[in-house]
C-alpha cells in the first residue's frame, strides 16, 4: 500500500469552548486508547457512553463502556429519534450516541467527549456545529499500518479493508477544527484534555 501524507497537529483554539468536543480518528490510531487513559485519570471529562449491537468483549461492562443492544432494541432506539448520531461501522455493528445521555450532561455544565467514528462526527457537525471537532492522526502512515498489523485482531483481509477506509478518513482530517497526533497516549490525551479548556494533569 502506497504511504498517505498524514496531517500535522495543529491544537491553537480557533472557537469559543462549547462543552461538546468530538474525537474521531481512523482505524488503530488509538481513539479507544486514549479514551481508556482518559477516562482512568480525567474524572472531569464527561466520556459518553454508546449504545452498541455488537458483543461484549471480555472485561467490558455494561453502561461503562458501552450499553449492549440487540438488533431490534437498536432499531426501536433509531425509530424513536433517540440518537443523536448513528452509523454502522467497519461494516459490520451499528453504534449510536443517545441523545438524552449527551444533553443530560451538558446541562449539568459537564465537558462531555463523544468518542465516534468520521460518519457518527459528520452527523454530529450537522446537530451542532458548534462542537469541537477532533481529529486524532497517527504520526506517519507506516506507523498506522503497523498498530493495524500489530493488533493482530483482524484478518489480513480486513486489514486491507480497514486501511482503504483510513486513507478516505485521513481525507477528511481538514472537516475538523483540531488535529492531535497520537504519538504518545498521555500526552495525546492531555493536548486533548488542554484543548477541552480543562487542567491536563492526570492522577497516575
Ligand atoms: P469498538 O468496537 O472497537 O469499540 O469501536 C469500533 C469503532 O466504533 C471505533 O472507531 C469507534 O470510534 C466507533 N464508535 C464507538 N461508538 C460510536 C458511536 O456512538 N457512534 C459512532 N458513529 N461510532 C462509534
Amino acid at each position: 500500500m502506497s504511504a498517505v501524507d498524514v496531517p500535522k497537529e495543529s491544537v491553537k483554539r480557533t472557537k469559543a469552548l462549547s462543552g461538546v468536543t468530538v474525537l474521531a480518528g481512523p482505524t488503530a490510531v488509538g481513539k479507544g486508547t486514549v479514551s481508556t487513559f482518559i477516562r482512568d485519570n480525567y474524572p472531569d471529562v464527561w466520556l459518553s457512553v454508546s449504545a452498541t449491537t455488537r458483543q461484549a468483549r471480555p472485561g467490558e461492562q455494561e453502561g461503562v463502556h458501552y450499553f449492549f443492544k440487540s438488533a431490534d432494541e437498536f432499531d426501536s432506539l433509531v425509530a424513536e429519534g433517540e440518537f443523536l448520531e448513528w452509523a454502522v461501522v467497519h461494516g459490520i455493528n451499528r453504534y449510536g450516541t443517545l441523545r438524552s445521555t449527551v444533553n443530560a450532561a451538558v446541562a449539568q455544565g459537564k465537558s462531555v467527549l463523544l468518542e465516534i467514528d468520521l460518519q457518527g462526527a459528520r452527523q454530529v457537525k450537522e446537530a451542532m456545529p458548534e462542537a469541537d471537532f477532533v481529529f486524532l492522526a497517527p504520526p506517519s502512515w507506516d506507523e498506522l499500518v503497523r498498530r493495524l498489523v500489530g493488533r493482530g485482531t483482524e484478518s489480513a483481509e480486513e486489514q486491507h479493508r480497514r486501511l482503504e477506509t483510513a486513507k478516505l478518513e485521513i481525507a477528511a482530517a481538514p472537516e475538523f477544527d483540531y488535529i492531535i497526533v497520537n504519538d504518545d497516549v498521555s500526552r495525546a490525551a492531555a493536548a486533548l484534555v488542554d484543548l477541552m479548556g480543562l487542567t491536563p494533569h492526570h492522577i497516575v
